[in-house]
């Protein structure tokens, strides 16, 4: 590719990894850029649109709250929208009553019935832990040793074994060491400097990101590696297991699924209650209009979610990344590495990680940067550095 052309760019997928991507290139490059998108609309999994009956703003592929640490990337999203203020608040809905997530010290309080203060909180749960695991061989015994039994069996094993279909004993220890407890009385879900909800939704800021003449977006349109001989690059933002035909096996994902309903008034006075028991079988109820506490709604739209194996027919939301998960999604990249010239991967299908709305962002402009960069050789970038 010579430095001096107008180049023209196929993006596979309108999601944030796709239109950040597109912008940048169109910013920085004399270039032109095709978006195709195999859905009928743009946004990827932010999808939102208003629900015609009550007139709330519906997050259509699950509850997005953006959060982040990278002042970088909360002054780029302030180009293309208005964030509103919301802080995220969850519940845990049990036999036993009804509890704060994340931990702290109004679940110990509520749970255990007591008036407990810091410092007595946490003498209280040191006593309560399994002090006989000194090396957590699986994700209970990381809770265990982190929070007690009471706890663990009343608010995570259940909901963990509904939302990733398999015993807490079966799930590694190494995502994390220990869970987290806050001895204050802080519900705010968030710890990120930054956080809010786009006043319009995210299809919206998508949409403004889009807003471009040297951009297209060709909907219900598949992208395919065909697309390398009309466009001097393909950049791929959709699931490199299918990419490649599953010529290595399916990568292992939960997918999610929602039973939609209307409330006349306020259905549970909060945006998420979780149900951390094996009964119900749902995982939680999403009730929308609380993202948007600017907004006055009469009507409520809620979505109860399920959580299921994912199929070739599924979309895939939650990367499993299980040991023969990663062998196979190492397969897939070192072989794109070492076969492709004119295509890259990027975003979270792509790349196989569960990746926050920031992080996309983020890995898109500096993906960008070094696409562009490479033009001056002959060598591109085929994955984004994945140390994120
Ligand atoms: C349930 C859930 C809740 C989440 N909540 C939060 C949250 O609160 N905060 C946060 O920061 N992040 C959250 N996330 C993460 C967020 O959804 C992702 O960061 C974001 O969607 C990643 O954008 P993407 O463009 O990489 O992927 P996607 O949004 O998945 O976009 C990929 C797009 O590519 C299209 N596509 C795929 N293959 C092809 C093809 N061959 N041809 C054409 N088009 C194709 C798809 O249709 C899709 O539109 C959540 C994720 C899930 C699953």
């Amino acid at each position: 590719m010579s430095n001096h052309k107008k180049y023209k760019f196929a993006i596979a997928g309108a999601g944030f990894s796709g239109a950040v991507l597109a912008r940048e290139l169109v910013t920085n490059l004399p270039c032109e850029v095709v978006i195709f998108e195999e859905r009928n609309h743009i946004g990827g999994n932010c999808h939102t649109s208003r629900d015609k009956e009550s007139g709330v703003m519906v997050h259509r592929y699950g509850p997005h709250i953006f959060n982040t640490n990278i002042e970088e990337v909360w002054d780029y999203i302030h180009q293309f929208c208005k964030m509103g203020t919301y802080i995220h608040q969850v519940k845990a809905n049990t036999s036993k009553g009804i509890f704060s997530l994340p931990i702290n010290l109004n679940t110990i309080n509520e749970i255990y019935n007591k008036r407990l203060t810091p410092e007595e909180a946490k003498e209280f749960i040191l006593q309560e832990i399994d002090s006989t695991i000194e090396d957590p061989k699986n994700f209970e015994e990381v809770a265990l040793i982190s929070v007690g039994k009471l706890i663990y069996e009343t608010l995570i094993r259940d909901y963990s074994t509904k939302q990733w279909g398999c015993h807490p004993k079966e799930l590694p220890a190494e995502v994390v060491k220990r869970l987290p407890v806050r001895f204050n009385y802080n519900n705010n879900y968030h710890k990120s400097k930054f956080v809010g909800i786009p006043e319009n939704g995210y299809t919206n800021i998508i949409e403004n990101i889009l807003n471009h003449p040297n951009i297209t977006v060709k909907l219900n349109c598949i992208a395919s590696r065909n697309l390398t001989e009309e466009f001097d690059h393909l950049f791929y933002c959709g699931p490199i297991d299918k990419f490649y035909n599953y010529k290595f096996g399916q990568l292992g994902y939960r997918t999610v699924f929602w039973k939609e309903f209307i409330h006349n008034g306020d259905y549970q006075g909060i945006s998420q209650m979780n149900y951390t028991e094996m009964n119900p079988e749902y995982t939680r109820i999403i009730e929308h209009k609380h993202f948007t506490p600017w907004e006055n709604h009469e009507k409520s739209f809620c979505s109860i979610e399920y959580s299921k194996e994912t199929t070739k027919d599924d979309i895939p939301y939650y990367p499993k990344r299980l040991k023969e998960d990663l062998v196979k999604f190492n397969n897939y990249k070192g072989h794109a590495i070492e076969v492709e010239s004119k295509i890259s991967f990027l975003g979270r299908l792509a790349t196989y990680r569960y990746l926050d709305m920031d992080k996309t962002i983020f890995e898109a402009i500096q993906f960008s940067k070094e696409f562009i960069a490479s033009l001056g050789s002959n060598k591109r970038p085929i994955f984004p550095n994945q140390d994120l």
